[in-house]
């Protein structure tokens, strides 16, 4: 906690985060999976990963890290949604992550990332914000392909 005046100043500020982030962007060449996971879609992970699915396992963890990332920001540097300039301060029960996978056929990174509360409401633009946010982090990214677990509700 103390350290904190040494940190960078970028948006997303969190160092580990960001190295995270950058490995997938090599390994994504441009070419990016995203998944949308809300409570439900959660509990569908979590009994995949128990049944021994490692692919469902990672996303697990990629979830973890995102709300670790979340429970322990600085006050003074919270953690921000993925879409907009908000803080998201804690996690709740209802709150929506999103993972950013490689577009690879053996991707080995994952990244997860928080919505806040606002732009999770409205699901039916939260995959065309998720993916202008990911945008504006990685300039470099040619396609992002949005998985929606409850997707063609429009
Ligand atoms: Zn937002």
């Amino acid at each position: 906690m103390a350290s904190d005046t040494t940190r960078p100043s970028a948006r997303h500020a969190d160092t580990a985060w960001l190295t995270g982030m950058q490995a997938v962007n090599d390994e994504a060449v441009g070419l990016l999976d995203v998944s949308i996971i809300d409570a439900s879609a959660g509990v569908d992970l979590l009994v995949d990963a128990m049944r021994g699915d490692p692919e469902a396992a990672a996303l697990l963890q990629a979830i973890r890290q995102a709300a670790d990332r979340v429970r322990k920001a600085p006050r003074r540097h919270p953690a921000l949604c993925i879409c907009c300039p908000r803080s998201v301060k804690r996690i709740r029960p209802g709150t929506v992550f999103g993972i950013a996978v490689p577009a690879t056929p053996n991707p080995t990174g994952a990244i997860g990332f928080v919505f806040c509360d606002r732009c999770a409401a409205d699901r039916n633009t939260l995959a065309a914000k998720a993916a202008d946010g990911l945008r504006r982090i990685w300039p470099t990214l040619r396609q992002v392909e949005i998985t929606h677990p409850e997707g063609g509700r429009a």
